[in-house]
């Protein structure tokens, strides 16, 4: 008996190795086209470590003329959750991260590489298995979990490292005779890499992110085939990998430490191993420590967070590259208009240490992607948020022509309004322009440095009675509240004002805060003259008249 008898044993329904070299061939792409792929296991939400990853493999592919693409890695079933890989696919979708090729529903994919799904490869997987066993780079293991335990113990009370390698890997000496017995005698059994590594000597791996990396090599004889037959995830990823053609693996840093075993993996098959690109984790800053962004504790760790707060998918794209590339920022500032795939993202330039997440600046990002849409689209937008998230909203927007009008109020300028960062913020940036809303409020009048009653009525029987023409352009408009501050008394301009404080009660500006506080019932708005215009006579009339009457 050799161990091409105990492959055949093992797995004598699989096929030859050469079968899917051949079925799944070199991919015909230009010099430097880069393959990469999103390779989640559908056990929890999407994570927006696991997007930004995406990204950052999805933009490399397109960069190069490479093909990006998304396998699922299910291999670890006890752990699946129901809607894992919908939840992915349109995760993807959403955010307009496309694969060229890979699963694009729970049950369907595209292209030529497939399945891609780690369940249904199983017969792949057990085909190079079987390669290893022939070569004698595989065994079987018949230790069982106790046996396991009662090793790791000792291993422990000895001060040794754990694991099943050298002296402690007891069935890799086995004869094939004595293999090929206990499995015919029917044991339990696994199958373990014969691992050709040592401790003592070491290997340097250069990361595309990490750069020069030394690790010892591996000696563990690692399991490749569990007792269900599915792979490890080594060795899935040593299969899947090399038969999809995978230029780069571009994956979380918390498989950095696996390199120096998939790195051997590879070279006993004789594979030409990928590139590894890892990256860092996204972190937070709590109380001046940084930490992971954690799934348990952080909202905004969840890819859903940012729907249901109604962040636009493309501000959080942007703001992962501003993460990811730090030129990126003085990119966006020379180039306000550019699309962010005009961006030259490099890869080799991304944190090694793990960039800061910063729920402000992304905010910001928004504010400003959002500044950008017109009065059409940020209605659009903010309709379909409030018919998943708000009915108030959605009752505000249910008056379509006015509310676009009302959301068009600084909008389309060289300096349109940027008070919007969410869909969320919508409602309260615009609910006091809608008069069933305005007149059934509670809201306290907060005004400013006028803030005597009589004076303030004052004013506003003046602006209306005398001053006030819904007819009037911006300009008129505005030369006429310099003119009723002129006519009680006020400073026509704030820099008159300032030369002389004490000959003026106040200026021109603390007389249009009075005014729009009695129309909005707030200090900081968009532009009165447009608020005023939107409104209308009618409204604005009535909102004037109820501070009169008070
Ligand atoms: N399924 C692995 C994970 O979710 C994939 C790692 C990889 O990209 O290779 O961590």
């Amino acid at each position: 008996m050799d161990y091409k008898d105990l492959a055949e044993l093992i797995f004598p329904e699989a096929k030859p190795v050469e079968y899917y070299e051949k079925k799944y061939p070199e991919r015909n792409l230009p010099e430097g086209a880069v393959v990469s792929r999103f390779a989640p296991s559908p056990t929890g939400f999407v994570h927006i470590g696991g997007l930004y990853q995406a990204l950052v493999a999805r933009t490399m592919a397109k960069k190069t003329g490479g093909v990006f693409f998304l396998r699922i890695e299910d291999t670890d079933q006890k752990r699946e959750i129901e809607n894992g890989v919908t939840d992915i696919v349109n995760s993807l979708k959403d955010f307009d991260i496309i694969p060229d090729e890979g699963m694009i529903t729970d049950t369907e994919e595209v292209g030529n590489y497939g399945p891609y799904k780690q369940s249904l490869r199983k017969d792949i997987y057990q085909a190079y298995a079987k390669h290893f066993i022939e070569m004698g780079k595989a065994y079987p293991c018949f230790c069982n979990a106790d046996e396991l335990e009662e090793m790791r113990k000792k291993q422990e009370a000895a001060g040794v490292r754990t694991g099943y390698y050298g002296v402690w890997s007891k069935c890799r000496n086995l004869s094939v005779d004595e293999m090929v017995q206990r499995i015919n005698n029917g044991e339990k059994y696994i199958v373990r890499f014969k691992s050709p590594g040592r401790e003592d000597r070491k290997i340097r791996h250069k990361d595309v992110i990490k750069g020069n990396v030394d690790f010892p090599e591996n000696d563990q004889d690692i399991v490749i085939i569990k007792a269900d037959g599915l792979p490890t995830y080594h060795f899935a990823h040593l299969v899947d990998d090399h038969l999809m053609r995978t230029t780069h693996v571009i994956r979380s840093d918390e498989w950095l430490s696996s390199v120096p075993l998939h790195l051997q993996l590879y070279n006993e098959m004789g594979f030409k191993a990928p590139k590894y690109a890892h990256i860092s984790p996204i972190m937070k800053n709590e109380n001046g420590n940084k930490r992971k962004l954690s799934k348990r504790k952080d909202p905004e760790a969840a890819v859903a967070y940012y729907e249901e707060i109604g962040v636009p998918n493309e501000a959080v794209k942007e703001y992962l590259l501003n993460i990811a590339n730090s030129n990126f920022e003085l990119w966006r500032k020379q180039n306000p208009d550019k699309g962010i795939e005009e961006f030259d993202f490099q890869i080799n330039k991304m944190s090694v240490s793990g960039a800061l997440f910063d729920m402000v600046k992304l905010q910001d990002i928004a504010k400003n992607v959002i500044s950008k849409y017109n009065a059409e689209k940020v209605y659009n937008e903010s309709l379909e948020w409030a018919k998943k998230h708000d009915n108030e909203l959605l009752e505000i927007l249910n008056d379509k022509e006015y509310s676009i009008k009302v959301l068009n109020i600084e909008r389309g300028k060289t300096k349109p309004r940027r008070d919007i960062a969410k869909w969320k913020d919508v409602k309260d940036c615009i609910i006091y322009m809608y008069d069933n809303k305005f007149f059934s409020n509670n809201d306290e009048y907060d005004f400013d440095k006028i803030n005597d009653k009589d004076e303030i009525k004052k004013i506003l029987k003046l602006y209306v009675s005398k001053y006030y023409d819904e007819a009037d352009d911006q300009t008129t408009w505005f030369g006429k509240m310099k003119d009723l501050a002129e006519e009680l008394g006020y400073a026509r301009e704030v820099k008159e004002y300032k030369q002389e404080p004490e000959k003026w009660p106040g200026h021109i500006g603390d007389i249009s805060t009075v005014i729009r506080v009695a129309i909005t019932k707030r200090r900081n708005t968009p532009d009165l003259y447009e608020i005023m215009h939107v409104l209308g006579r009618d409204s604005v009339e009535k909102r004037i008249e109820l501070l009169i009457n008070k």
